[in-house]
């Protein structure tokens, strides 16, 4: 049987779908049943309405996390709108319970118009430690996260922009390390300017790259200060116009260090390849085809490529799970009111750091026996590694502290004991 079968065949199995509700307490006896509900109850209820900060001490809210989308931009799908785009955000609350226990209610808003959306998700604030934004359409996912963020007391972050920018910046960082180049003086090329791109090219400026060095293409070419002032882009793209003559991805590629391709497969060739700095980092992350595959970049020239894809087939995978699982557990466990630069900074610093340490043989093992150690073709750790769990997750809760973003503190020590327990 092929894929598609045996996934209709895996959801379909009784019970449909993937996730249920389970209880924590017991729930055998009526005196049981009296403290989880009524009357005993109302003890919980009293506490929270005199502290609200008790919920996270009587309720799941601290653990909880809202999965949201109204299915229009569906991995590879597209629009597909909120009832299609279930079967994915019960997988995302899949890998949440899967790589760092933490539980989600996914919810799928039959709903286009962003204040819509903005006033629905303000709303749900009393259930959750966390939201996470998923799947929603550029631009107008922007204007949806930031005004949440601004508006909302616990972490807003739409994982679609911004695990992309952690995990490619943080091959951006081995990446430049091992190609011996500064961040501050990289010429990068952006072939994208939608939601992926615009947040990977802001996360890149806050680990140092130069935003005078960013160039990004869209379907129309690179995006100048000329298309800019003649209105021909949105907001966003304006953000990163830069000031140079008109031209295509092939002209702005040409002397380019890095290449960051969150577009569309097959854009790029060879020759385009051939024509960057020595040494090029090529991330060509569009799923599933990437812009240029990865034989074929490595092949285009006879010094290192550096290459990275979305494809779990080849090396350097930009997988989303090795970011979001853990950025959500270490901001819960610090009560933490948002997911701030900082704290992106410090999971891409922690992913970076580790993908230079040794790997353990079961990680090698669960690999296929590749050998994996830093390098050009190891910039990135795997997604199945346990050690990022213990590595981001307490990165993220001592800059939630550091920043302020912590509600409340805690021992990294004894954290890490705990999370490794
Ligand atoms: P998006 O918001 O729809 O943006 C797509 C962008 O690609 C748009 O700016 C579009 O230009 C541009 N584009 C389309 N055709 C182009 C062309 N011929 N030349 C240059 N640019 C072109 O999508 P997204 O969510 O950012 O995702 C973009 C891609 O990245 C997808 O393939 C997605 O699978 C991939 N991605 C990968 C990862 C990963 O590997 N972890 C994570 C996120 C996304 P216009 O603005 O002119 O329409
Ligand atoms: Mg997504």
């Amino acid at each position: 049987m092929g894929l598609d079968e045996d996934s209709l065949e895996y959801h379909r199995q009784e019970p449909p779908g993937k996730i249920e509700i389970a209880t924590t307490k017991p729930t055998n006896t009526q005196r049981d049943l009296s403290l989880a509900y009524s009357p005993g109850v109302a003890a919980a209820c009293e506490e929270i309405a005199a502290d609200p900060d008790d919920a996270y001490t009587y309720t799941a809210k601290g653990n909880m996390v809202g999965v949201i989308s109204n299915g229009s931009a569906v991995l590879g799908l597209g629009d597909i709108g909120a009832q299609a785009s279930k079967p994915v955000m019960e997988g995302k609350g899949v890998l949440f319970k899967r790589f760092a226990d933490i539980d989600v209610f996914d919810i799928e808003l039959d709903e286009a118009d962003p204040q819509e959306i903005i006033r629905t998700v303000e709303a749900m604030e009393p259930t959750f430690g966390g939201i996470n934004l998923e799947d929603i359409s550029a631009p107008e996912c922007f204007e949806i996260e930031e005004s949440l963020r601004e508006s909302m007391s616990i972490p807003v972050f739409h994982d679609d922009q911004h695990g992309t920018a952690i995990i490619s910046g943080a091959a951006l960082l081995n990446a430049a390390d091992i190609a011996d180049k500064d961040l501050e003086e990289l010429e990068i090329v952006f072939s994208g300017a939608g939601a992926s791109a615009i947040a990977t090219a802001r996360f890149y400026v806050s680990l140092g790259a130069r935003k005078e060095n960013i160039t990004m293409c869209d379907s129309s070419g690179i995006i100048t200060e000329e298309r800019a002032q003649h209105g021909d882009v949105n907001e966003f793209k304006r953000e990163f116009a830069r000031d140079v003559p008109e031209g295509d991805l092939a002209d702005a590629m040409a002397g380019a260090d890095v290449f960051v391709g969150l577009s569309i497969g097959g854009l790029v060739d060879e020759e385009m390849v051939r024509s960057m700095a020595s040494d090029p980092i090529v991330f060509a992350m569009a799923n599933p085809d990437p812009e240029i595959g990865y034989e074929q970049a490595k092949a285009a020239r006879d010094d290192t490529v550096i290459m990275a894809t979305g494809r779990s087939d080849y090396p350097n995978q930009v997988n989303n799970v090795l970011g979001f699982p853990f950025i959500f557990r270490g901001a819960l466990d610090v009560r933490a009111t948002e997911i701030n630069e900082a704290m992106k900074v410090a999971a891409a610093e922690a992913l970076a750091e580790l993908a230079q340490q040794d790997v353990p043989d079961a990680v090698v093992k669960a690999y296929g026996d590749q050998p994996l150690q830093y390098g050009p073709d190891y910039i990135i750790p795997k997604p199945v590694d346990p050690r990022v769990l213990f590595e981001v997750t307490p990165a993220v809760a001592r800059a939630a502290m550091d920043s302020g973003a912590a509600r409340t503190e805690l021992d990294t020590d004894e954290y890490v004991e705990e999370l490794e327990a």
